[in-house]
């Protein structure tokens, strides 16, 4: 009994040794459940960049939410293993380009923001502000004295600076897809929304003006979080400017089901 007991203290102090050597090796002890699987990675600037892992055990940062109400909603990004849903696990950060900001503009991404973030179940963290001008050129990560997903930028352009915006298109969003830090599962990371400036509701002073611009920037978030067009147009999602500037049954019931996707486990 005294002799398996101290074994068994030998056995454990062990493999505590071994991690700690291995940590010490710049190998993290996620990464032991996967001895032997290549870490994804980006190329960034030239550079090979691994994939963030996740430590410790992951958990959802706000609850699933209920929705009581049916109608039409569609998910953008349908992989092989399902859907490509943002990881309810980490907050999503998000950024506005002061760059061609119209006044009083900042207020009406927070309170869409907000209601993006109440209606998903996931969590918005900022909002930080960048002179910046908004591009969908951008990387999924960015070296913040380690490599982070980066915020989603929102922010306002031009037809002549931005092709995306040609025609009657007041606005263009989407997110990023990459692979988990392991294996072929995919997620929603970080994203961009490009408003066309002259389409832009221009007196934010005013009630319906300002509801005009806060659904606007509801439909690209809505985007973000991978819902894709409706041909229902009593629905935010329907790809055409209407009258409706408040969520649609169906809007409600695709973004709880934005907000349900899987944590990346570590
Ligand atoms: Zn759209």
């Amino acid at each position: 009994m005294k002799a398996a007991a101290r074994l068994a203290l030998i056995a454990v102090v062990t493999v505590g040794l071994g991690a700690a050597a291995l940590y010490a090796m710049g190998v993290r002890l996620a990464d032991l459940s996967h001895w032997g699987q290549d870490r994804n990675a980006l190329v960034i600037d030239g550079e090979v960049v691994r994939i963030p892992s996740v430590t410790g055990q992951p958990r959802r940062l706000a609850p699933v939410v209920i929705v009581a109400t049916t109608g039409e909603w569609k998910l953008s990004n349908i992989a092989a293993g399902g859907t490509v849903l943002h990881d309810p696990c980490i907050p999503i950060r998000w950024t506005v380009s002061t760059d061609r900001m119209p006044p009083g503009a900042d207020g009406v991404v927070s309170q869409a923001v907000a209601e993006v973030a109440a209606r998903t179940g996931l969590v918005w963290e900022g909002a930080d502000y960048s002179s910046a001008p908004v591009t969908f050129d951008r990387e999924p990560l960015v070296d913040e004295a380690g490599w982070r997903w980066a915020p989603v930028m929102i922010g306002w352009s031009t037809q002549a600076e931005s092709a995306d915006l040609a025609g009657s298109t007041s606005g263009v969003g989407g997110p990023i897809v990459t692979r988990g830090a392991y294996g072929t599962d995919e997620y929603l990371r970080s994203g961009t929304i490009v408003l066309d400036l002259e389409e832009f509701p221009a007196d934010l002073g005013n009630a319906a003006d300002w509801a005009r611009a806060k659904a606007l920037v509801m439909h690209e978030l809505g985007h973000v979080v991978g819902l894709d067009h409706v041909s229902d147009s009593r629905e935010l999602m329907f790809p055409e400017v209407t009258s409706t500037v408040e969520w649609g049954p169906g809007d409600l019931a695709g973004l709880a089901a934005a907000g349900a996707g899987r944590c990346e486990q570590p």
